[in-house]
């Protein structure tokens, strides 16, 4: 999740697990405190741009045009929205307010999991996911040189990591399986559109859902229509089976019989 500007000799070469152990802390009175929020490189998961916009009370679409800029997805074409610094001569993050983080409380995952990298990988011979860990030392950051020993596990713990990670598992496994085709599979630029849209901009796709031909072409039981007309959470595990269906073929969410294909992608 964390892609440093740069890498030379920051990211330790060697994969951490959760019960690994690492020596760490971050408090107000180092020396370094909100170094880190100046110059970085901050990529949003779906889930943290939920919990930004409800924060700063806008929508997705506010959020994304004031707050973001495009980029990519380390070793793939998948667009991904990237916290847009400020052009104040430090690349400072516009977050940062004179106490700390202002939105500390909803802040990003890659801010969360600092000073850790986290990544995932399917294990074909698990045939599973797993999960793995890099530790990032950046000279400015004193945190490695004052810190206590604690556990990749404890970290997650404390950083409220697990509920973002549980709730972009249906976004990190569309990356996954983007991978594992391969680099010479091209993905059209209209899906990299409807990708982006029902990855970042959950109220557009709402839109996109209860303003179109949407529900006379999927079979959406009424309880769940009901749960994602109100809770952005519940849409964007359904935009996750969506894009599971329409980009992948898995039959996520079905079709009315009577739909035919050109029904499907003229409604897309
Ligand atoms: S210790 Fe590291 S993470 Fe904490 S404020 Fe300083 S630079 Fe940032
Ligand atoms: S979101 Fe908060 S913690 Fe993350 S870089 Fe910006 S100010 Fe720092």
């Amino acid at each position: 999740m964390y892609a440093p500007k740069t890498k030379k000799n920051i990211i330790v070469p060697v994969e951490l697990g959760l019960d690994s152990t690492f020596t760490f802390t971050c408090t107000r009175d180092m020396p370094c405190f909100t170094r880190c929020c100046k110059n970085a490189h901050v990529i949003l998961t779906p889930f943290d741009i939920i919990r930004m916009k409800h924060r700063l009370d806008m929508s997705s679409d506010e959020f994304l045009y004031k707050y973001t800029t495009l980029g990519h997805i380390d070793k793939t074409e998948l667009p991904v929205p990237v916290i847009k610094m400020q052009e104040d001569g430090e690349n400072t993050c516009p977050f940062l307010g004179d106490s700390g983080c202002s939105i500390y409380e909803d802040r990003p995952l890659t801010c969360r999991y600092y000073p850790i990298a986290a990544g995932i990988f399917h294990n074909k011979d698990l045939a599973a996911n797993k999960r793995f860990f890099a530790l990032i030392k950046e000279d400015y950051c004193l945190g490695h040189k004052f810190g206590r020993e604690i556990t990749v596990k404890e970290w997650r713990n404390t950083q409220g990591i697990i509920p973002y990670d549980k709730a972009n598992i249906g976004w990190s496994e569309l990356i996954l399986k983007r991978k594992s085709l391969g680099p010479f599979v091209e993905i059209s630029e209209k899906s990299l559109q409807i990708f982006f849209m029902a990855c970042y901009n959950i109220d557009r796709f709402r839109r996109f859902v209860f303003d179109s031909l949407f529900l006379n072409i999927y079979v959406v039981p009424e309880e769940r229509v009901k749960k994602i007309s109100e809770d952005d959470s519940a849409m964007l595990d359904f935009a996750m089976d969506w894009l599971a269906t329409v980009l992948l073929g898995e039959k996520k969410i079905e079709i009315r019989k009577q739909v035919d294909e050109v029904d499907v992608a003229e409604a897309i």
